[in-house]
């Protein structure tokens, strides 16, 4: 029987004008998303998107898992293809629908018909159906309040579609319909989930990553590419920029005051990463900074950082609590990645008293002993691109 696989647009049909331009990104999302699996014909009618592989051999079930991950999608079934003749349809579906029906108790069926010419109503469709599924499976019972399963018979303008119950799609916005933004991204369990979350409201998500050689390893390094390939199933490629910042740490070590050492660095990080960001075209900076969480995330810490980049800084994480952002990276399976020991930069140099309660002008007043300026050029022009996913 040949199949198909069904996206139902969430938020997109609110979009008004830009509808249109919203199912383009999406459809080419998708399409980029299953190139590695075959050929699919990808296209949208009433806020359906409908994905049909053009041949057999497709791997249908990976299909569905891959699309399960692209934001924009509300929900998503796959379902048999059949001609728009009732004789037809009530002849596949006993087959079809087999698995599910062997392993339920009750049932229901739900018709839409979109193609108002079919000869039929939805309730009589349900009707008919309802009895050749009894005839074929007679240990089921029809329940419309609670069914096990539920059985959809749509009729549309192409052809009929059956399937049952569909499953939930990542939801959010399609990815590159917002802009695009620079994650910084460490090798910890914040910032792939924070990058998710924004890649979630339409953002492309590109990601920068700081290394201090030889206080940090390959091997940090190498965690963070197979965070950003974790990433990619979701939001798409992401390109990583990787900056040297051993110098800069070294500096702020030897001029700076040990207890603001941290916010120090961390403004020399959201200096550079917004100066990549533009760079690249990203209009916002985006962190894995959760209130409170250590002393460089408080708020006086926060306002000091925050002043730091010209551009606006997103930090999706802030007001979530650790076991809220673990249930996140464990969804999106990078939980197992960051919980791997390795050193980031910024646990090399951790001062033993950092102040919670900096003051923007005694931080400012430390960084003058810097040659920023220098600094920051220096790091810019020495930053390495990889393409990942
Ligand atoms: P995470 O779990 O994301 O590492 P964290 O709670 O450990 O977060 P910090 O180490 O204080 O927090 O870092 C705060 C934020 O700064 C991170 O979420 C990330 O956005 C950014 N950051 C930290 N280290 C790096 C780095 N080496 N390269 C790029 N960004 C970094
Ligand atoms: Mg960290």
């Amino acid at each position: 029987m040949k199949e198909l696989i069904l996206l139902k647009c969430g938020e997109l049909a609110l979009k008004g004008l830009n509808r249109r331009t919203f199912e383009e990104v999406l459809m080419k999302n998708c399409r980029r998303r299953l190139e590695t699996l075959g050929n699919f014909k990808i296209r949208s009618a009433q806020s359906t998107i409908y994905v049909e592989p053009e041949n057999e051999e497709i791997d249908i079930d990976e299909a569905v898992d891959r699309l399960s991950r692209v934001f924009g999608v509300a929900a998503l079934t796959r379902a048999a293809i059949v001609e728009k003749d009732f004789a037809k349809i009530r002849a596949a579906a006993p087959g079809y629908l087999r698995e599910a029906l062997e392993g339920a108790r009750t049932f229901k069926v739900e018709a839409k018909r979109s193609d108002k010419t079919f000869p039929m109503k939805s309730p009589e469709i349900c009707m008919e159906m309802g009895a050749a599924l009894l005839e074929a499976y007679p240990r089921l019972t029809v329940d419309v309040h609670h069914p096990d399963v539920t059985v959809y018979v749509e009729i549309r303008e192409v052809a009929a579609y059956l399937h049952t119950d569909q499953l939930h799609g990542a939801g959010g916005l399609p990815v590159g319909t917002s802009g695009r933004a620079m994650l910084l991204i460490s090798g910890g369990i914040d910032s792939p989930v924070a990058g998710w979350m924004m890649a979630k409201r339409g953002l492309e998500v590109m990601a920068v990553h700081f290394v201090s050689p030889p206080y940090t390893s390959e091997f940090a390094l190498e965690k963070v590419r197979t965070l950003c390939k974790k990433m990619s199933a979701w939001c798409g490629r992401v390109r990583l920029v990787v900056v040297p910042f051993t110098e800069i740490q070294e500096a702020i070590r030897d001029n700076c005051p040990e207890d603001i050492f941290t916010v120090v660095m961390r403004r020399m990080m959201m200096k550079i990463a917004a100066r990549i960001a533009r760079e690249n075209g990203c209009g916002a900076l985006v962190t894995g900074e959760s209130l409170a969480q250590v002393a460089s995330q408080t708020l006086d810490a926060l306002a000091c950082t925050d002043v730091a980049s010209d551009l606006p800084v997103l930090r999706p994480v802030i007001g979530m609590d650790k076991d809220e952002i673990v249930r996140i990276a464990n969804k999106i399976d990078t939980f197992e990645t960051s919980i791997l020991p390795y050193e980031d930069c910024c646990t090399v140099f951790t001062p033993r008293h950092p102040k919670t309660k900096p003051r923007l002008g005694y931080v400012l007043e430390a960084e003058s002993r810097l040659d920023a300026e220098a600094m920051l050029a220096c790091a810019t022009e020495n930053t390495r691109m990889e393409t990942i996913g």
